[in-house]
């Protein structure tokens, strides 16, 4: 892995600091390194953000923390939790902006928890299907506030519970916020923090492709990719996603393959279907021809319906038969189940508080 020696920007608070950055600090302070260490630890191992309960640290270097600003840097405003347990937080910032946090107990094994987070204050990429993109760009999330979603997750979680994946798939373009969120990745895997395996930490992206490129490099293709592809021919993708305007299907196709995948790693293809857009049988082998010669598996949504919008999910036999379309075909493919759907709860569902998009899917 490059990162962090040569390409990550500065952090934006005290608590996205890496190690070697607290080391640095506390020597200027005259501390001894391990110092430096033990901060780490209290931050991102234990969740502790408050330095009065930092108890191992003298009340000298606590008041020093106190003074550089740690402590958390959004709260949790409201926590809703689904029939299928899947919770919902919402968050705040000291800004009074508002997003939105899930956790997906794993079916079947609800130790193992997947959190849905989010990295912008809505999105400027526009898809048309999409209550954050419709709603625009607000603000870009900061580093802390990105890693504070899933230390404050933790929080919520029953005793032998543990968060083992995280998805950049609330609100916001993760790759429209690189720098902000190659330090939350780096932070997020730090063995001695978070230690998420990078497999498990997956960045959902509609199709930047320079930053594509640029997150293969900077973590080794280590990081689970993502890809919102939603339509196989560039008049309909277009239509969709503005953003295929920029960047068409054969860029985005070129940058998968160009993508440094380990071994047994496939990309993700994300596929929302909707009903006479995108779910037809052409779409479907021209889906297959598409993808040749990338590993992927893809992962069909049924669209969760939007206020804004009259697209909506085709029926649920339509969607089986889509899929038996792509799976004859040799791709591996799975439908998503849309969980949390009576808090309107389920990923790529999140939006600006008050705004929520309200699901005919049952
Ligand atoms: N901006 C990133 C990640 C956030 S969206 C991206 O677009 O990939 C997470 C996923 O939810 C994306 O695949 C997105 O296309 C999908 N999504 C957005 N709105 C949806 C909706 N109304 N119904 C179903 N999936 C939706
Ligand atoms: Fe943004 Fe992703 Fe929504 Fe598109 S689907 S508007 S990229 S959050």
């Amino acid at each position: 892995m490059k990162l962090p020696a040569d390409t990550l920007t500065a952090p934006s608070h005290p608590i996205a600091r890496l190690p070697a950055e607290w080391l640095e600090r506390v020597a200027a302070w005259g501390e001894p390194a391990y110092r430096g260490k033990q901060i780490f630890d209290w931050i991102h191992r234990q969740g502790v953000l408050d330095p009065d309960q930092m108890s191992n640290l003298p009340k000298s270097l606590r008041q020093r923390l106190k003074d550089e600003g740690v402590g958390w840097p959004i709260d949790i405003v409201s926590a809703h939790e689904s029939a299928d347990r899947t919770k919902k937080l919402l968050i705040g910032t000291p800004d009074g902006e508002k997003v939105e946090t899930v956790l997906i107990p794993q079916l079947g094994d609800e130790r193992l928890v997947t959190q849905c987070i989010s990295s912008q204050v809505g999105c400027a990429m526009g898809c048309v299907f999409c209550a954050s993109g419709v709603a625009g760009l607000k603000r870009q999330m900061t580093d802390a506030e990105i890693v504070a979603q899933v230390l404050l997750g933790r929080r919520e979680l029953g005793p032998d519970q543990r968060i083992r994946n995280v998805v950049f798939m609330g609100m916001g373009e993760p790759l429209h916020n690189y720098d902000a969120v190659a330090r939350a990745l780096v932070l997020l895997t730090h063995p001695d923090g978070i230690d998420l395996s990078k497999r498990r930490v997956t960045v959902s992206t509609s199709g930047l492709v320079r930053q594509i490129d640029r997150l293969g490099e900077d973590f080794d293709g280590q990081v689970q990719l993502a890809i919102s592809l939603h339509a196989v021919r560039d008049e309909d993708r277009s239509t969709i996603m503005p953003v295929n305007r920029k960047h068409g299907l054969a860029e985005l196709t070129d940058a998968l393959r160009r993508y440094p995948l380990s071994k047994r790693q496939r990309i993700t293809i994300e596929y929302t279907l909707i009903q006479g857009v995108n779910d037809s049988v052409r779409d479907a082998k021209e889906m297959v021809e598409l993808l040749r010669g990338i590993p992927v598996k893809v992962n069909l949504i049924p669209m969760n319906p939007i206020s804004t919008s009259d697209l909506r999910a085709p029926d649920s036999s339509h969607v089986t038969r889509f899929q038996e379309h792509l799976t004859r075909r040799g791709l591996s493919v799975f439908i998503r189940k849309t969980r949390g759907d009576d808090v309107a709860a389920a990923c790529g569902q999140l939006a600006f508080h008050g705004d929520g998009p309200r699901s005919a899917n049952p």
